[in-house]
């Protein structure tokens, strides 16, 4: 649940390369699970990079071993990619903030202790007025409103978070007032990481339940496998899984070694999220009617897959991001 966290704080001070591999493994067990703990690093990453020492002691140490987990609650019902035209608002008054407002879409936000409320100090200056808010759940006027029916990814929780007068103080604003939108975007680069190590993982176990099944299912006298148009099917989702971990792996290898991620972390994502979708679409088609029911997991496998390229950055977004990088790179203007 802290991978990245170093040890003093209770972590288990690894790098993100060690986080790559342990979202992957848990995401080919369960994905769900994985966005408990992808959320959690999520949440823990900017509290290590941006928080004050009492804030590490408050809001970082209580969510390494488990026993707390985190939100991370940046979208609204009518703004997610968006993530700049944020409406909650956080009024300075005194010595505290009054935050008003709706988040949509929060992981983990039923079962959570507490994390990063992202609110506007000024609208009018748009992203430039986003400040990050570290909030415990039990505080008065926050409550959990409408929990999602997902697609997928049903064994955690996503709910709308309602803040009507709920009162921080100012030593709990994490960075400075009007840093949240540079920290959201800071902390997401390193969460796609853990996004496409979870899609990876989805994939890995698609490719792995295709082979199985090829292997032990006959048709026309032969073993699915023995057919050349499954084992094309097996040949490219082998190819997509291990061109999505290695891009994966090269994103955790910049972030550990303090260099760049913007790009190649929207890439491993983009790759990744695309290629647990692929592979779980030709898992089912691998599988035949069994690949449709539930009796098999290759459904459960196509709506978890689904969902890693939509939350944090969408697929449209991450094409954005890296269209933007390589024209600044190689272009002339
Ligand atoms: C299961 C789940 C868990 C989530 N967990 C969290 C969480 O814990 N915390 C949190 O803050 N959020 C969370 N989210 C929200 C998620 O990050 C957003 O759904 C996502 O960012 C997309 O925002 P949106 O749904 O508002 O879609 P919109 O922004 O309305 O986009 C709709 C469509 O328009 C496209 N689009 C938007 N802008 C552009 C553009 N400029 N160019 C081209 N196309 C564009 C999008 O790519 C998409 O296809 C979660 C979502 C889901 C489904």
């Amino acid at each position: 649940m802290s991978v990245t966290v170093r040890e003093e704080y209770g972590g288990s001070g690894l790098d993100y390369q060690a986080y790559a591999i342990g979202m992957e493994e848990v995401a080919r067990g369960d994905a769900a699970v994985s966005i408990v703990m992808g959320v959690n690093n999520l949440y823990l990453g900017a509290v290590q990079q941006h928080g004050t020492e009492q804030q590490k002691q408050d809001f970082l140490v209580p969510y390494t071993q488990g026993e707390h987990i985190a939100f991370y609650a940046l979208s609204e019902p009518g703004n997610g990619s968006d993530a700049g035209a944020a409406s909650t608002t956080a009024k300075l008054q005194g010595d505290s903030y009054q935050i008003n407002g709706t988040k949509a879409w929060i992981s983990n936000s039923k079962e959570a202790s507490g994390g990063i409320v992202f609110a506007t100090v000024d609208k009018s200056m748009k992203h430039k007025g986003i400040t990050a808010f570290l909030t415990p759940k039990d505080v008065p006027g926050l409550s959990i409103a409408k929990k999602e029916s997902k697609m997928g990814m049903r064994a955690t929780s996503t709910c709308q978070l309602v803040l009507e007068d709920v009162h921080v103080p100012r030593s709990r604003v994490l960075g400075a007032a009007g840093d949240g939108f540079k920290i959201a975007m800071q902390s997401l680069d390193c969460g796609r990481i853990g996004i496409a190590a979870q899609a990876t993982g989805i994939a890995q176990a698609a490719l792995e339940l295709a082979v199985d099944y090829s292997q032990k299912r006959m048709a026309f006298g032969k073993q699915l496998a023995r057919l050349q148009l499954i084992q094309q099917k097996l040949a490219d989702m082998a190819t997509r899984v291990e061109i999505s971990r290695l891009l994966t792996w090269r994103a955790a290898w910049l972030k550990d070694n303090g260099l760049p991620i913007t790009k190649e972390a929207a890439m491993a994502k983009l790759h990744a999220s695309e290629s647990a979708t692929f592979c779980a679409h030709q898992c089912i088609q691998i599988l035949g009617g069994m690949g449709y029911t539930t009796d098999l997991p290759a459904e459960l496998y196509y709506r978890n897959a689904r969902v890693t390229e939509i939350y944090e950055g969408t697929s449209e977004i991450q094409r954005i991001v890296i269209a933007n990088a390589v024209l600044r790179e190689l272009g002339k203007e």
